[in-house]
């Protein structure tokens, strides 16, 4: 276990893409953390400085996650990179005994529960969090909430055209919250006469999902209940990636101190 007065050490994995950079700018502007590790396929071998600005340190980006983490020995892990890489640096992290903060987008039900598994095995805890933005995670608390009186509900995401899951991940973890938290069945859907396909969104869990790409955005959601007479939105909006930055300290200060492996920000923020 790490010497709990020191820097937390971090190895920050999709360094070298946008919200790896961000996440290099905050970490290295803050002295609780220290970036001993950075690894990305791009830019592999240039200087993190020369990527990610001045206040970086001047430490190479590395190619090899796992050999990079067994020279540099970080205590915890932060992953912005691909759904499919981020599950397999997740793995290789909890096997080395180092804790992942996971915040690539993308993962299934099946790759929670092998990462849960892993994590048992290991003793090491790790969490998932398909949205650091503090005021995400009130809209989906929100959303829990109302969902137990106003059952009919549906979800508008909205994100950048370079966006690749969809629906995005905070759409999947507020339609969770919202089906685990409702008490009464809602209205079917009406589907018949659909003239264009797809235009009632896609469904999960009864709720359907409209998932719109657009140069400009960068990460909004709304969730509209509907009642008699009376609707509720409750939205967000992320207007830069430093909207998520509060959220990644937060995980990584705290992952290590987790039972398991856990998915969402709320589990630290409300725990007690
Ligand atoms: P990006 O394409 O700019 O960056 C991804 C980086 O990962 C790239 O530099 C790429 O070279 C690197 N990479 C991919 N696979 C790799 C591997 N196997 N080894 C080493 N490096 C690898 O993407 P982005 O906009 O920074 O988004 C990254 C992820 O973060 C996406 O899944 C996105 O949905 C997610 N995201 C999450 C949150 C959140 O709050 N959790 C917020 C915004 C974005």
């Amino acid at each position: 276990m790490a010497d709990e007065t020191r820097a937390l050490r971090v190895v920050v994995a999709g360094a070298a893409g946008r919200m790896g950079t961000t996440t290099v700018q905050a970490l290295a502007l803050d002295p609780d953390f220290e970036i001993v590790c950075a690894v990305d396929r791009a830019h592999a071998g240039e200087s993190l400085r020369a990527v990610a600005g001045p206040k970086a340190p001047d430490i190479p980006i590395r190619e090899k996650f796992g050999v990079s983490v067994d020279e540099t020995k970080p205590d915890v892990l932060i992953d912005f990179t691909t759904h499919a890489s981020a599950v397999e640096h997740a793995a290789s992290a909890l096997r080395r005994g180092v804790a992942p903060v996971i915040g690539a987008t993308g993962l299934t039900q099946h790759d929670i529960a092998e990462l849960k598994l892993l994590s048992e095995e290991t003793g090491v805890p790790g969490i998932y969090v398909p949205n650091f933005a503090i005021g995400a995670v009130l809209m989906m608390r929100f959303a829990e909430m109302a969902a137990r009186w106003l059952p009919d509900v549906e979800i508008l995401e909205m994100h950048h055209d370079r966006k690749l899951d969809a629906p995005s991940g905070t759409a999947i973890l507020t339609a969770d919250l919202i089906a685990e938290s409702r008490k009464c069945v809602p209205t079917p859907p009406v589907t018949q006469n659909l003239k264009v396909e797809g235009a009632r969104g896609g469904v999960y869990k009864d709720i359907p999902i409209h998932s719109v790409r657009l140069p400009g955005l960068v990460a909004h959601q709304a969730v509209l209940f509907g009642g008699k007479g009376e609707l509720l939105t409750i939205r967000h909006d992320s207007l830069d990636r430093s909207s998520f930055m509060e959220g990644v300290k937060i995980a990584l200060r705290n992952v290590r101190k987790l039972q398991g492996f856990v998915v969402g920000l709320d589990k630290i923020l409300f725990k007690s």
